[in-house]
């Protein structure tokens, strides 16, 4: 499967804002978006003109960075929210959101959404006592999310704990600190994705 390998910082300074893409390490002075806040690259610093495309677009693979999904599967997310019922933008933040790496990253179960990516394709997450490897699938309300009992003492998980504690989690999951194991309350609502984002622009862009 296709996946980003370059510097994961210079998608933040691309994007103009700190995305979260490194974990810890992204609330630190190593930063690099802290450091050079402008876009990499030689004409980095130049002013540009901006389009209302461009800004559709920066949105668009912000967004799509964020969540660590490519082009096409990201614009199958999008199709699919535009069929759902509702509004499109809310739908397709909503898709996002209840990947199972994102909710193990939100439950904070791993560091980063790259992370917790890495620990499902290994195995490390029971779903409903059963073992998962696929990182896009969508959890569901009463979903149950544990560690597998031999995986609890990896240094990762073991880490977990501290990053629960420290970050907690969103109103629609739960989590279960000591026993390393996190529900699904509810579907998450637009007010749970503080984040900014503005989901109206994606929907413009696709709708050209
Ligand atoms: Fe972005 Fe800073 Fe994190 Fe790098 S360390 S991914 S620049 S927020």
């Amino acid at each position: 499967m296709a996946r980003y390998t370059e510097a994961k910082c210079r998608l933040c300074r691309r994007e103009g804002q700190k995305l979260f893409l490194k974990g810890d390490r992204c609330y630190t002075d190593k930063c690099a978006y802290e450091r050079r806040p402008y876009v990499p690259g030689q004409h980095g610093r130049a002013r540009k003109k901006t389009s209302d495309y461009a800004v559709q677009l920066r949105e668009k693979q912000k967004v799509r960075r964020i969540y660590g999904i490519q082009e096409k599967q990201f614009l199958s997310y999008f199709h699919r929210a535009d069929m759902m019922k509702g509004v499109t933008g809310t739908n397709l933040l909503a898709q996002l959101e209840t990947r199972l790496d994102n909710v193990i990253y939100r439950l904070g179960l791993a560091n980063s959404r790259t992370q917790a990516r890495q620990l499902v394709r290994h195995g490390i997450f029971l779903l409903n006592g059963h073992k998962v490897n696929v990182p896009s699938l969508q959890v569901k309300i009463g979903d149950e999310i544990t560690v597998r009992e031999k995986s609890k003492k990896i240094p990762v998980i073991q880490e977990a704990q501290d990053v629960i504690a420290r970050r907690g989690c969103p109103d629609w999951l739960e989590i279960d600190g000591a026993a390393l194991k996190g529900n699904v309350k509810a579907m998450p609502v637009r007010e749970d994705i503080q984040f900014p984002i503005n989901e109206q622009l994606i929907v413009e862009l696709y709708s050209k």
